[in-house]
């Protein structure tokens, strides 16, 4: 990492942001040959809050990147990464259901999730940035922009001083809470998009699977949301639930006290934290859906991982999506500076990849809300898992995206365009 106390005044791609999705950007961006200067507010490690499930589009992104040994690395260091071999689905009547994934004896046995805290995981990725290409500065916090004929100049806070970084190319990876969005004036919430959460890492819970499964449990407290519980290494697991905003606002849902409830009294869960011990005060974050859209790009610019909205919003997965949109991102900034091309046409593409990938799950997420308020969305979930249908899909999806990460190349469609 570098001590330079100054910035450069130019550079010709700014990210801003090292999280999944702008840390993925720049390895993308190295591997690609650009250079380009990548700033965060933060010094790593740092916490995010989040339900710390990885998917299995970590380990097709790093293959992509020609760097399986990161996968071999993250599964051969299990004081931070723990392997989650499947999901435990608990419907609203309390009936549960293991879904435990077995590779076929042919292929690799990766399990179809790994949890780690994200404080490491995402130290992990931003201590993998390292290279000729990429100029990493922590502690650098971007305070305000300003267009001018060839981009944008930064102003950005580093070594307690302001500093003026111009570039031509903007890639805003800086979260929800995003800056540039503010700027672009496109942070406005649409709660129906957007869920509310919190989070809290427990020790010693009863009860996990010794597969390490993740747990959902769709609550009746919890319309169009659930309840969490994921292992985690070192005998913790990340504990917390989610809903989306707008029931959240309706029906004055305080997300704390259900927790409260749920947790210490209510007779199935309950007896599972008799002996276990908060680690920290709960906390809560915002969940931008990728139901809504949003105009991922414009001149000079294009929105990354949860500023551009890209969260799955059937589970509420963005780690893996942001780090897709960063990889994709970084191939539409390539095809930005080899033309020397800027403009929000040259760029569009990137948008249509993403929407693309996520499509399917829009769709279902949008089809739900049509029945998130009805009296029978309980009942006929109940009706759905008696009828085993969430708990087949599950398992029939762990296997596809297995062969999807392994066998499928992430392929850019608008790219050439
Ligand atoms: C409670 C909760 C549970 C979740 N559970 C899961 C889960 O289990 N699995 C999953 O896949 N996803 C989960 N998500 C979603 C996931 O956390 C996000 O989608 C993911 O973090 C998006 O990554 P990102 O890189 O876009 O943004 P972030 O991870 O938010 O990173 C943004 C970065 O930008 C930096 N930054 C911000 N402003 C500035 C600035 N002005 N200047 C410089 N730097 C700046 C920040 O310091 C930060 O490092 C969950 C979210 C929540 C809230």
């Amino acid at each position: 990492m570098s001590q330079k106390n100054t910035l450069p005044s130019f550079t010709p791609i700014l990210i801003v942001g090292a999280g999944p999705a702008g840390a993925t950007a720049s390895l993308t961006l190295s591997h690609l040959g650009m250079e380009h200067l990548i700033i965060d507010k933060a010094t790593f490690p740092r916490d995010k809050i989040c339900g710390d499930g990885l998917d299995l589009k970590i380990p097709r992104i790093f293959k992509h990147l020609n760097r399986p040994e990161w996968t071999e690395e993250l599964l051969n260091t299990p004081d931070i990464f723990l392997p989650a071999w499947g999901v435990r689905m608990v419907a609203p009547n309390g009936r549960a259901t293991d879904n435990i994934y077995t590779p076929p004896a042919d292929t690799k046995a990766y399990p179809p999730f790994v949890t780690a805290k994200r404080q490491d995981f995402d130290n992990f990725l931003v201590n993998k940035i390292a290279s000729p290409y990429a100029d990493l500065r922590t502690d650098a916090s971007l305070e305000a922009l300003r267009r001018t004929p060839q981009g944008w100049e930064a102003d950005i806070l580093y070594q307690n001083q302001l500093q003026t970084v111009a570039c031509q190319l903007l890639m805003a990876a800086d979260g929800d809470h995003s800056t540039i969005l503010r700027h672009l004036q496109q942070r406005k919430i649409d709660r129906v998009h957007y869920a509310s959460s919190v989070r809290v890492y427990y020790k010693n819970v009863a009860g996990l699977h010794p597969q390490n499964l993740i747990e959902f449990h769709f609550r009746k407290e919890l319309p169009m949301g659930y309840f969490w519980i994921f292992p985690l290494p070192n005998g913790c697991a990340n504990v917390g639930l989610g809903i989306q905003s707008r029931i959240a606002a309706e029906r004055d849902v305080n997300l704390r006290a259900v927790l409260d409830k749920l947790l210490y009294h209510t007779p199935d869960i309950s007896p599972r934290f008799e002996q276990a011990q908060a680690l920290e005060p709960v906390k809560g974050w915002g969940i931008p859906l990728a139901s809504r859209r949003r105009n991922c790009v414009g001149d000079n610019y294009m929105l990354l991982g949860d500023a551009a909205s890209l969260v799955n919003p059937l589970n509420g997965e963005g780690i893996g999506t942001a780090m897709l949109s960063g990889y994709i991102a970084a191939h539409y900034a390539q095809k930005a500076i080899q033309r020397n091309n800027f403009t929000a046409q040259t760029l569009a593409g990137y948008e249509q990849d993403m929407s693309l990938r996520l499509q399917d799950e829009v769709k279902a997420y949008n089809m739900a809300l049509r029945f998130d308020h009805k009296r029978w969305y309980f009942p006929t979930l109940n009706t759905l898992f008696a009828l085993n249908i969430p708990n087949r899909w599950m398992k029939k999806s762990m296997h596809q995206w297995h062969n999807t990460a392994f066998e499928q190349e992430i392929k850019l469609r608008f790219l050439n365009q």
